[in-house]
């Protein structure tokens, strides 16, 4: 590895290292510093904050600073700064999330769950997530990450706190700004869709009902709803 002055930032995702999110954000964050990725081999959204301890972990090095680990998104963090990296990162960014992050979501998130585990290591760091469905725009969000990791290597980030933020699916030009906010509350109605296969027999899938929130002034729902940028402390 090229010794530079340069800060040295870990990207890692919870939607896989073929993600156009993850790229978009390692594109926006190389004018920043040097970049390394580290992130799951396949989608691992909704991982959560899961360690795997019950096998051993594979890193296959897929290009130059680009490593897919066949694990969890925190798999990735913990390997990343206690085996890959070399030295310890100046800034730990995930994402950028194919879908928004919000309210009590966060807790099933393996993006944010990688940024939680940096804080866990004393790094700062910040989840990113684009709202959207299907097709996403990441022009926004690149420029935010670029914009974040600047102040945040410059200023750094109270010991312990990450910054969970999320953009609309807006131009820049359409944009309203930046809003720090609070978690909002989801209104919990997950949908169990009961299936069965060609052999006969019962399967489930979880989820496809769109979510609900609890409205409240300054929360994380209501900001990206309102066309602001939002980041949660
Ligand atoms: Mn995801």
């Amino acid at each position: 590895m090229v010794q530079t002055d340069r800060p040295l930032i870990l990207a890692c995702n919870d939607d896989g290292i073929r993600s156009e999110g993850l790229r978009a954000l390692v594109r926006s964050l190389e004018a920043v510093g040097d970049v390394v990725v580290v992130a799951p081999d396949r989608e691992r959204s909704a991982a959560g904050h899961a360690l795997t301890l019950t096998r051993p972990l594979r890193v296959v090095s897929v290009d130059a600073g680009w490593y897919s680990v066949d694990g969890t998104p925190t798999d990735c963090v913990t390997l990343a700064v206690m085996e890959l990296l070399g030295r310890r990162p100046n800034l730990v960014a995930a994402g950028i999330n194919h879908g928004s992050n919000l309210g009590d979501d966060v807790t099933y998130s393996g993006t944010v769950a990688s940024a939680i585990e940096a804080t866990l290591q004393g790094l700062p760091a910040f989840a990113i997530s684009g709202e959207g469905k299907g097709q996403f725009d990441f022009r926004l969000a690149a420029a935010c990450a670029r914009r974040l990791a600047e102040e945040i290597l410059r200023r750094g980030l109270p010991q312990g706190t990450l910054l969970n933020v999320n953009v609309p699916n807006l131009s820049r030009e359409a944009v309203r700004g930046w809003a720090v906010t609070r978690q909002g509350r989801r209104v919990y109605g997950e949908t169990v869709h009961r299936k069965v296969d060609p052999r006969g027999h019962a399967y489930y899938w979880i989820g496809g009902a769109s979510a609900t929130w609890e409205c409240g002034d300054g929360t994380d729902y209501e900001a990206v709803q309102d066309g602001w940028v939002s980041v949660t402390p």
